[in-house]
Order: structure tokens, then sequence, then C-alpha cells
């Protein structure tokens, strides 16, 4: 498997203010599990967060 540097982040939803851990590299686009708005998406490398980081978790 190989290595990378992803880290699992916590978002904070810009619209109903649900906080989510998602995949600091996700391959697909995650969304808001409230809400449904999309909190991450791919991006080939890092996932582009939509939402609020709150916090990155090793
Ligand atoms: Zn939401």
């Amino acid at each position: 498997m190989k290595e990378t540097k992803s880290k699992f982040i916590k978002v904070r939803c810009a619209d109903c203010k649900n906080e989510q851990i998602v995949f600091g590299n996700v391959s697909t686009s995650v969304t808001c599990l409230v809400c449904k708005k999309e909190l991450a998406s791919p991006t080939g490398g890092k996932s582009k967060i939509a939402g609020t980081v709150l916090e990155v978790l090793e």
C-alpha cells in the first residue's frame, strides 16, 4: 500500500454547523450527513474542503 500524508480533518459545515470527520485525501465527494452539502471533494491530491477546517487529526 502506498504511503501518503493523508490525515483526518474535522470540518464544520458552513450551512448547518454540523461537525464531521473527513479523510484528508478523499477519492469521492463527501457530503454533510445532516444537510447533504458537499464538505470535501477530490482534487487528485489533497481533498478540497468546502467547510471550515477545525482540526487536523493525525
Ligand atoms: Zn450541513
